[in-house]
């Protein structure tokens, strides 16, 4: 009887695994593919598409023809439990899903409780595809509203400086009727990056109409953001980019997870408590080799953990994957300007953004050949 391969969640690493597995197929197992949604919004051109630069349909790759061309199955659900004894996942559905070697790489949560009223009142940029649908509405709310709205972002990190940055210069250059302020948090604007990135971001903020607040929410209302020093401001809509969490399920069925939740990983990408379930991009955490969450890391991971699952299922000894110390970052700052980071080097301007379009455009043709340019 043939082995069963379950990947779950259809993130960076899992495209280039069915990738990989539809060039060369994979003999005497049977894949499928569980994912929430039935294509993935590509992360790295949400603002750009919220900017206005690209349309909906050439950011997102659609799973089931991705899955066909793998000879998967596609599933679309949202896994909620895995049994590690009986080797079964459980969806929201109800399905049970068996397998013999499981695959996980389903990205970031966010942290629902880590603010109050964020739950209730937030927009998060997680999951994506809720995002975009809900920012849909909103742009149908303030296009050509009689008064300007206020918009909140709550978090000063990359996505939350992007995002921002997007929204306002989606103002000025349509009917938009949006002012953007952006509260960074406790520890300040882009605290991850280096200063050099800080210097050249802080001045493009308000040039942009980006009011930069450094002070941290600590509670979220309706039409309100409590402040930790400044009291209150008032607001209409309210964006979370608080950075990213762990889904506890993971935790929860028994896999072994770092402090923070993500599932720990050796660098063959496989489990440190169960051998037969492999994990990469943000839901994994390899303690050995910690990295920055982040999109390249995953699809990096990609061909490794494809050759890896091929092997556990053979039974053969598995390959190390070390992640490259340094990755590329393309922040996209607006309009069509963009400022990238490699290591110590920071680098803008419009040829940086046209450098970014072409890796993001190409990202989207290779695992979506039908994509309109
Ligand atoms: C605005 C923004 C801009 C960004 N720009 C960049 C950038 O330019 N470069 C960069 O490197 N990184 C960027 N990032 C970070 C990047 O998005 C993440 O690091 C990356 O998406 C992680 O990839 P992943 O493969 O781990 O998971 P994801 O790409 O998040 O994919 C996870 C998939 O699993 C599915 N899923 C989740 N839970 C379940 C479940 N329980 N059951 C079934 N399916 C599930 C999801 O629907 C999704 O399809 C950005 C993030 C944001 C928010």
């Amino acid at each position: 009887m043939s082995q069963q391969l379950l990947l779950i969640g259809g993130g960076h690493a899992h495209l280039a695994v069915l990738e990989a597995f539809a060039r060369k197929p994979l003999r005497d197992a049977d894949i499928t593919l569980v994912s929430r949604f039935d294509s993935s919004f590509y992360s790295g051109m949400l603002p750009g598409w919220v900017a206005g630069h690209y349309r909906l349909d050439q950011c997102t790759i659609p799973l089931p023809p991705l899955a066909e061309r793998a000879r998967a199955t596609f599933f679309r659900d949202r896994v909620i439990a895995v049994d590690l004894v009986e080797r079964v996942a459980y969806t929201q559905s109800g399905a049970p899903l068996p397998f013999d070697v499981l695959s996980i790489n389903t990205g970031p949560e966010i942290d629902r409780d880590a603010i109050r009223g964020l739950g209730e009142h937030a927009l998060s940029l997680r999951p994506i595809e809720k995002f975009v649908e809900a920012w849909q509405r909103l742009e149908a709310r303030f296009s050509g509203a009689p008064r300007a709205g206020t918009l909140t972002v709550v978090g000063g990190g990359a996505a939350g400086v992007e995002i921002a940055m997007a929204i306002a210069h989606r103002a000025v250059t349509s009917a938009l009727r949006l002012k953007v302020q952006l509260i960074t948090g406790r520890r300040g604007l882009l605290p991850a990056l280096k200063a050099g990135v800080r210097k050249r971001v802080a001045p493009l903020l308000p040039k942009i109409g980006v009011r930069v607040i450094e002070d941290e929410v600590v509670a979220i209302g309706a039409d309100r953001v409590q402040l930790a020093r400044a009291g209150e401001l008032p607001t209409d809509v309210t964006v979370a980019a608080i950075g990213a969490a762990a889904a506890r399920w993971p935790r929860d069925c028994g896999l072994r997870c770092d402090a923070r939740g993500f599932i720990a990983v050796n660098s063959a990408l496989q489990s440190l408590s169960h051998p037969f379930v492999f994990a990469a991009g943000d839901c994994a955490s390899m303690p050995d080799h910690p990295r920055a969450k982040s999109g390249v890391y995953a699809l990096h991971a990609g061909p490794m953990l494809a050759a890896n699952l091929r092997r556990a299922l053979a039974g053969r000894s598995l390959r190390r994957h070390i992640p490259q110390p340094v990755a590329l970052y393309l922040l996209s700052a607006g309009a069509r300007n963009a400022i990238g980071i490699w290591g110590p080097l920071t680098f803008e301007g419009e040829r940086v953004w046209r450098w970014k379009d072409r890796i993001d455009r190409a990202h989207i043709a290779r695992f979506n050949p039908d994509a309109p340019r």
